[in-house]
This record gives C-alpha cells, structure tokens and sequence, in this order.
C-alpha cells in the first residue's frame, strides 16, 4: 500500500526525486537537478534544448518519463498527451539546487511545501535574474516565449519547523536539520502503514547542530519502518572542521595584512556569511558584497531567526560591476538591480581598490573581471572557502581560477567547512534512529552504509519499493 520511488539522488550526489505513494496519495520528495547526470553530456556550449518542450531532458536521463507531472506548454511542444496532474505535492527539504531546481519543469497545480526561509532563497534567486528553464521553481514563463507573457506562479505553501500538516494520506512533520543553507528539514511522513523518515541534508559539525539533533531525536521517537538518509560524505571520517576553525584560519589571514582581501563561498551558505561579516567589523573593514548577493541580503534580513544583515548595514558594500556602456548609467542594470544602484554604499571596482585595507570582499572566480577593473597588484589574498574541486551546486575549473591567481600575484588560501555530515556522524544517526530499513541516497557510496547497518537497500532507479 505503501511504497518508494527514487528517480534520482541514486549512485549521485544530489538530483533526489522520490515518489512516496499511500494508497491514492503520491507525494514527491524533492525535485532536484542532477548535476553529474547533467555534466556527464552537456557543458557550457551545449545545453539542452527548450524548443523540443522537455524531449532532451527525458531522452538523455535529466528528467524520469512520468506521465501526469509536467507543465502543459512543454508536453505540448513534446508533442505529448497533455494529462492532468496525478502528484498530490512537492514537499522540498531545502534550496539547493540539487533539491530544487527540477521543479522547474512540473505543473502549477501541483503544491510545493518549503520553509520559510527556503522561500526567501528561492525569491532572492528569482529576483537575481537569469531566468532559465532550469531555473523556474517559484513561476515560470510558458514556451515558446511570446512578448509581453505573463509569468506562471506555482503554488506555494511555507511552513516552519514542527508544523504538522496532511496531504492526502500521509500526515508531514517536517523538523529544521543544520546545513550549509538556511531553511533546511528534515521530513517525518506518518504513513498509513507507519512512519517514514527523509534526512534530506544535514550535518552535525556546524554552528546549529542542536536542530538536527532536534530531528533525530523525533525521529527515533516515532519508531520509523523505513528511513531514507543523505550519504554525500558516508567514506570520509576522523576530520575535524567546524565553522569556528574557518572564522580562526581566516581572521589571521584578514587581521595580518593591509591588502585586499577576497573571500570566495557561496552566498546562500548563511552562517559562511556571518563568519565573513563579523571577521569584516572586527578587523574594522567593510563586507563587498556583489550586486546580484544583494537580493540574499534585503530577502533574508527580512527573517529575524537568521539575523542577516540588510542591504544598507554600515558594514557593507555593494560591488558595483561595470556592465553594457561601462559608464554605471541605469539602463546597464535590470530592473530588479536598480533599487541598489543608488544607494550612498554602492561602489565600483575603482573604490574598492582605494580602500583596499577598509574591505573586505565576498566575491569569488565570477567576478574575477572586477580584478582588471581594479587595476590588482600582486600581493592580495584569495580565501577559498567552499569544497573542492566542486562546490555543492556547480562544478567550476580549477585550473581556471589558479590561472586568474597567478595572473595577479594573488596568495591563496583554503578554509571550509562542509554542509554535510562526517561517515561517523551518519552512522551514529542511523543507528539512534535505528529504522526498520534504510535507503541510502546522495551518495556514491551507498554500500558503507550495508556494512554497519543490517537491512540496508541498495537503491535502483526507477524500481518501486513496498514498505
Ligand atoms: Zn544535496
Ligand atoms: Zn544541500
């Protein structure tokens, strides 16, 4: 009566789409993109196509060939039967793309439930711009495109943790999880044949450890029959890291030099956010932050729980980038941009360069043309502080970046920590909760787990499994 479905998220880090069904109610949990599935036949100069509606995605594995899910305008231009939606709702465990971004390609009538805070992301991430079909998780513009075509808002329900709601069968108690993303949770599915638990991310050394504490420990409580766990790091163990040791490794590196500094991490990491600003205010500089991070900024402080600083804060900076005619003038921005431009803390490259020992900067190997514009001299710091050679959402050429290092004289430096939890950790949650089951997911090494864990599944794609 009762049964899963992972049409990704298997044998990859990210991508999770699994179908969880009780009777009539079918449920996705989360609607990620694959990224190594991805990167495995496209890169930059070849991409899938939209003008075959969503024919590249399915035929080459992006997209699981499920009829009932998808928008009406790319089925049209599939040339597909066109079926009303059988999915009763997307519940997302948090923003990431490797979570999010499919969802891009499924039909406003299906509801997607995400925190607050995730919302937030999502809106920032709109408001950023470059809107794709990849990038459509909140509304979407029908294809093909006509002038003037309104945008296509999905249905969206927010919750906060401990919130209990139903979808049909399955009563969700989604539990806030600590990752390197705010607005993350874990899922407790309370099904008619009993309960299942879905970690989503989640990791044990960061800054808030004690929320995903909060969910193992309801998790155990409930007694799961089956548990589907997050695997990214199951074959790393005995590391120690912690964002506290990232704060330490890069004050030294800021407090000791009158150079410019550049921090290069990714935006939505909040807490990697807060340990830059305050390693900003006291080595007495001032955040840069880039013009399309601003978004982050005015939608996140708008969340007292995480304690953003806003767009106008006295210690930060908006880097303004030159663009179009290279003169700053208004029409090089979009519209969604302008409301910065003005602002008495927006700065170009130039005076950013001139009060080099008043800032610094949180900008990475996208805006790497600023260093041309500043006219760099050797000498300045590069920090490093996301995972390598990938971060969680993009793969980015390292050789590339060292070669812009090396071009201007820059020293460079690595401090992280990740958003993931150690082998250890994950084995430890497991066996606190100790499910009936597990399916291990997001993961290249699922068979770890089968080694410590009796009644482990090795997880096929596509292949229904009755709980
Ligand atoms: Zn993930
Ligand atoms: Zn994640």
């Amino acid at each position: 009566m009762v049964s899963l479905t992972f049409y990704g998220g298997v044998h990859e880090i990210g991508g999770n789409k699994i179908l969880l069904e009780d009777k009539d109610t079918r449920i996705f949990l989360d609607f990620g993109k694959g990224f190594s599935r991805r990167a495995k036949f496209f890169e930059e100069y070849i991409n899938p196509r939209t003008s075959n509606g969503i024919v590249d995605f399915i035929t080459m594995g992006l997209l699981p060939d499920i009829p009932g899910i998808y928008r009406d305008d790319l089925m049209k231009m599939a040339e597909r039967k066109i079926e009303k939606p059988n999915i009763d709702a997307v519940l997302l465990s948090h923003a990431h793309s490797d979570h999010a971004d499919y969802i891009s390609f499924l039909h406003e009538d299906i509801p997607i439930h995400m925190g607050k805070a995730c919302h937030l992301i999502l809106k920032a991430i709109l408001d950023r711009g470059q809107r794709s079909i990849e990038r459509e998780v909140l509304d979407y513009t029908p294809r093909p495109y006509k002038r003037g075509e309104k945008h296509i808002e999905r249905k969206i329900n927010t919750f906060r943790t401990g919130d209990k709601f139903t979808i049909g069968s399955i009563e969700v108690e989604p539990i806030h999880v600590d990752h390197s993303v705010p607005g993350a949770y874990g899922l407790i599915l309370h099904t008619s044949e009993g309960p299942i638990v879905y970690t989503g991310d989640l990791r044990l050394h960061g800054t808030h450890s004690q929320m995903s504490w909060d969910f193992i420990e309801k998790a155990k409580q409930v007694k799961p029959i089956a548990m589907i766990t997050e695997g990214t790091r199951i074959d790393v163990r005995d590391k120690h890291e912690s964002e506290e040791s990232v704060f330490k490794d890069s004050y030294k590196i800021v407090s000791s030099t009158n150079r410019l500094v550049f921090a290069d991490f990714n935006f939505k990491d909040v807490d990697r956010l807060k340990t830059f600003y305050n390693i900003a205010k006291e080595t007495g500089r001032k955040l840069v932050v880039k013009l399309n991070d601003a978004h982050f900024l005015k939608y996140l402080s708008k969340d007292e729980h995480l304690d953003v600083p806003n767009i106008d804060d006295e210690h930060v900076i908006i880097y303004l980038p030159k663009r179009g005619t290279g003169t700053y003038s208004d029409g090089d921005y979009t519209e969604k941009e302008r409301e910065f431009l003005n602002l008495s803390n927006a700065w170009t490259a130039q005076e950013i360069a001139q009060n080099e020992s008043k800032v610094l900067c949180a900008m990475g190997f996208y805006s790497f043309t600023a260093l041309i514009d500043m006219k760099l001299k050797s000498g300045t710091h590069y920090i490093h502080s996301a995972s390598e050679p990938y971060n969680e959402e993009q793969e980015i050429s390292q050789e590339r970046v060292d070669a812009w290092l090396e071009h201007f004289g820059m020293n460079r430096h690595q401090s992280h920590c990740s958003g993931h939890a150690l082998g250890e950790d994950l084995l430890a949650i497991v066996s606190d909760i100790s499910p009936k089951s597990l399916y291990p997911i997001h993961t290249v090494h699922p068979e770890l787990y089968s080694k410590s864990v009796n009644n482990t599944i090795m997880v096929e794609e596509g292949k229904k499994y009755s709980i």
